[in-house]
């Protein structure tokens, strides 16, 4: 799965948005989060992101990132 991390706090500039074929970012006030158990993988989302904040889960030290990604996701509006 990819995360967002906190490159996209106060960004938020929804260019991934329009891009996931999935439809798996949701949106808090401050960020958004990606629902990891939604993602595909596809990568897609990535190079649209012009604060990298995108980044796959796979690149070290995202644990703590990936589980807000997914508690999150859970609780905020799909976009
Ligand atoms: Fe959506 Fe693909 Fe990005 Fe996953 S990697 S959030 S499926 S665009």
């Amino acid at each position: 799965t990819y995360v967002v991390t906190d490159a996209c706090i106060r960004c938020k500039y929804m260019d991934c948005v329009e891009v996931c074929p999935v439809d798996c970012f949701y949106e808090g006030e401050t960020m958004l989060v990606i629902n990891p158990s939604e993602c595909i993988d596809c990568g897609v989302c990535e190079p649209e992101c012009p604060a990298e904040a995108i980044l796959p889960d796979t690149e070290s030290g995202l644990e703590q990132w990936l589980e807000l990604n997914n508690t999150f996701s859970a609780q905020w509006p799909n976009v």
